[in-house]
């Protein structure tokens, strides 16, 4: 084992979404605390076109709106971001995620649900705590951010990867050697931001576990060589699920081989100490999986701390 070699990226997914409410500042800090040497945001627009960072398009999963806005529901029952002003979404609680329809906290463990005095942050709140602790405790923390359904916020009207790139590029946040990976989950998007949208900096093409993306990306092709080896063209990295990385016995599945090959770093999505996969009896035994065996760049992790502590025991 090359363990001296073992340098795995630790991002931390949603913040330290393990102790605290998702993407909520106060998770950010936490996150930035711990170690972690890239802090995700998820955004999506509001009405009035400002970035959020909120991991869904609906927020009923992870605010009070249906108790505050219940006018304000879609024919669908859901509550979309997009229908709120920011002015509107910052009079909303934020809690740990929940299930709308009974209430109950989808991680029983976590911070408790409907607790806490905690608010939607902006993309801009949220890189200005990020650069202001990178200042004040002299270790650097990066941004992950990502794209969430721009295929669909076009259908509505809104162009969010227009409105998120500037806002990057003011915060220093432009070219492959700045500490930011932007990443969507849309390849159509991917090829948009390289070449219409010339985005310069690093750029991670998401790969979901099911055949096809909503907005028509082939994620099949995704997983062979000469998939990846077409996406290295516009594309830095991938961030595949775990369940692309290892089949359901554990044994690696040949993705990271392949974009490796394509040149391509691999960040898979998620380490959670309390929804571990099957094949492995504990978190450390994931990390020494996924590093060693597999050969991933790095984690996403509910639970960054678990990752940066394993990290400097192997190094
Ligand atoms: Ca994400």
């Amino acid at each position: 084992m090359k363990e001296l070699m073992l340098k795995p990226t630790v991002i931390a997914h949603r913040g330290a979404s393990g102790y605290l409410p998702e993407h909520t500042l106060e998770a950010k800090a936490m996150a930035h605390a711990l170690g972690a040497d890239y802090l995700e945001q998820d955004l999506v627009l509001t009405k009035d076109d400002i970035p959020v960072v909120l991991h869904d398009i609906h927020i009923d999963t992870i605010s009070d709106v249906a108790t505050k806005f219940p006018s304000r529901k879609r024919p669908d029952g859901r509550y979309y971001a997009l229908d709120f002003t920011l002015a509107e979404l910052k009079t909303l609680r934020v809690s740990e995620r929940f299930d709308p329809k009974t209430g109950a906290a989808v991680f029983s463990g976590r911070f408790p649900a409907h607790s806490g005095a905690f608010e939607i942050p902006t993309l801009i709140e949220e890189i200005e705590l990020i650069q202001g602790l990178n200042k004040s405790t002299g270790r650097k923390a990066g941004v992950y951010p990502e794209l969430k359904s721009p295929d669909w916020h076009r259908q509505q009207g809104h162009d969010i990867s227009k409105i998120v790139l500037p806002i990057l590029q003011r915060y220093g946040y432009a070219t492959k050697s700045d500490d930011c990976f932007l990443q969507c989950f849309e390849l159509g998007e991917v090829k948009r931001l390289r070449t219409e949208l010339g985005w310069k900096g690093r750029l991670v093409m998401l790969i979901d576990d099911v055949p096809k993306g909503d907005d028509g990306t082939d994620y099949r092709a995704l997983h062979t060589a000469e998939g990846l080896k077409e996406l290295a063209k516009i594309a830095d990295g991938i961030g595949p699920a775990l369940t692309s990385v290892f089949d359901k016995n554990g044994k690696p599945t040949g993705l990271v081989k392949f974009a490796h090959a394509a040149k391509l770093v691999v960040h898979p999505y998620t380490h959670r100490k309390d929804a571990l996969p099957k094949y492995v009896k504990s978190s450390e035994e994931l990390f020494q999986k996924l590093f060693v065996e597999a050969k991933a760049d790095g984690i996403f992790s509910d639970f960054c701390d678990m990752v940066v502590r394993w990290r400097a025991k192997t190094r």
